[in-house]
């Protein structure tokens, strides 16, 4: 499962305030979790950091979230199946009409800031304050696991 990714165009111009950080890829395939970097190939890393999430109409939630990533491609990847299970559990709790919205995964928040904001809730022009887009969105289909010899 070793290539070249696909890049996906930004759904939303760069909001954040803060430089932007890592490549990110928000993994389809339930039954692929990405030990190895898609990219290069090297063992990957868990790697737990607030999630900045867009979800429609105007909802911004951060959300703290253990990844998987490669130092050496700057790749970070979150299971697509996790992070809507957490989704739904915060949701059902604070806003359980917002269940099943659309959204978007749109970069990442300090820890400092994110102890922060679990406290009280925040403006969204505040909570962009924080925000560091993803420098880029990929896309990385796994390899077939059989096909022509
Ligand atoms: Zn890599």
């Amino acid at each position: 499962m070793m290539g070249q990714p696909d890049s996906v165009p930004p759904a939303l111009p760069r909001p954040g305030k803060q430089p932007p950080r890592y490549r990110f890829f928000l993994n389809p395939h339930p039954d692929v979790r990405f030990t190895r970097c898609p990219q290069c190939g090297a063992q990957t890393r868990v790697r737990k950091l607030p999630l900045v999430i867009h979800i429609d109409p105007m909802q911004l939630v951060a959300l703290n979230k253990a990844c998987r990533y490669c130092p050496g491609c700057d790749l970070l990847i979150a299971h697509q199946d996790e992070l809507e299970a957490r989704l739904a559990a915060f949701f059902s709790q604070h806003r359980p009409e917002l269940v099943g919205n659309d959204y978007l995964v749109v970069g990442t928040e300090d820890r400092a800031d994110w102890q922060r904001g679990v406290r009280r809730p925040r403006a969204i022009p505040e909570a962009f304050a924080c925000l560091h887009d993803f420098a880029e969105v990929v896309r990385f289909e796994p390899a077939p696991r059989w096909g022509p010899a």
